[in-house]
């Protein structure tokens, strides 16, 4: 199983609250797991009525806001979270041909949205980056992460293996980050789908098997490899095995 992320803390040291605002139970219920596993204290509301009743508790740092509810629009949602604590930040869900001019004036004013089908990378990089920029979340202590020679920068999104830097697609940086951050885990094909992919992405695991063959490339795999296979399982990273003797020998003639 992988490893849940660093809690998302304020500058007195609590556990970031974020709520789900979501009438879809499935994806609010995926919404609210992953946040969790992500660092965060989460809780999920299915109605723009619930949602403001539920935020008088639960006093929300971040709202992950769907536009479109059963009872009342998103943005009537917003203003009545406005109205209980004005520093609320709102991340907002919305299909991709609806409202979205109307949203974009709304995030004028520092709030962000995200379009479905979205990955759940993408939510989480767009709550961090709200509460680091409305400076609610306590500036985090480094943002490296390394797995034997191999390093990544997080925020300046840079990846390093060697002290080489390695050009990487979104999606390639994602696939690694989401490796890096399990380091010796196995992870299922369906896990990293999960992960990397959008919620409702229809691909199987042969897409897996693609993105895992270009990030081999791109790592040196001929040299040292790091990916291994698992057969009927998935996939594992791990630090480069030493050289044999053979190799070491070879390198000091
Ligand atoms: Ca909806």
């Amino acid at each position: 199983m992988s490893t849940p992320n660093t809690p998302v803390l304020n500058a007195a040291g609590d556990v970031l609250r974020a709520l789900v605002v979501e009438d879809e139970p499935n994806l609010a219920d995926v919404l609210v797991r992953m946040l969790a596993f992500d660092g965060w204290a989460a809780e999920q509301a299915r109605t723009g009525a619930s949602a403001l009743a539920i935020a008088q508790e639960f006093r929300p740092d971040v709202v992950v806001l769907d536009v479109m509810l059963p009872d009342t629009s998103g943005l009537e949602v917003l203003r009545g979270l406005r109205e209980q604590n004005p520093a609320v930040c709102v991340l907002f869900l919305t299909a991709k041909d609806s409202l979205e001019d109307r949203i974009t004036g709304i995030t004028a004013g520092g709030d962000d949205y995200v379009t479905k089908p979205f990955s759940f990378q993408e939510v989480s990089a767009r709550l961090r980056g709200l509460v680091r920029r409305a400076g609610i979340a306590r500036p985090s202590e480094g943002t490296g992460l390394s797995v034997g020679d191999l390093t990544m920068d997080e925020e300046a999104r840079e990846v390093r293996r060697g002290g080489k830097v390695v050009e990487l697609t979104a999606t390639e940086f994602e696939l690694l980050r989401f490796l890096m951050r399990n380091p010796r885990v196995v992870l299922s094909k369906a896990q990293i789908l999960d992960r990397v992919w959008s919620y409702d992405f229809g691909g199987g695991g042969h897409v897996v098997e693609l993105y895992i063959s270009y990030l081999r490339k791109k790592l040196g795999a001929d040299v040292a490899p790091m990916i291994h296979t698992v057969r009927g399982i998935g996939y594992v990273l791990k630090p480069a095995a030493p050289s044999t003797r053979r190799e070491r020998a070879a390198g000091a003639q």
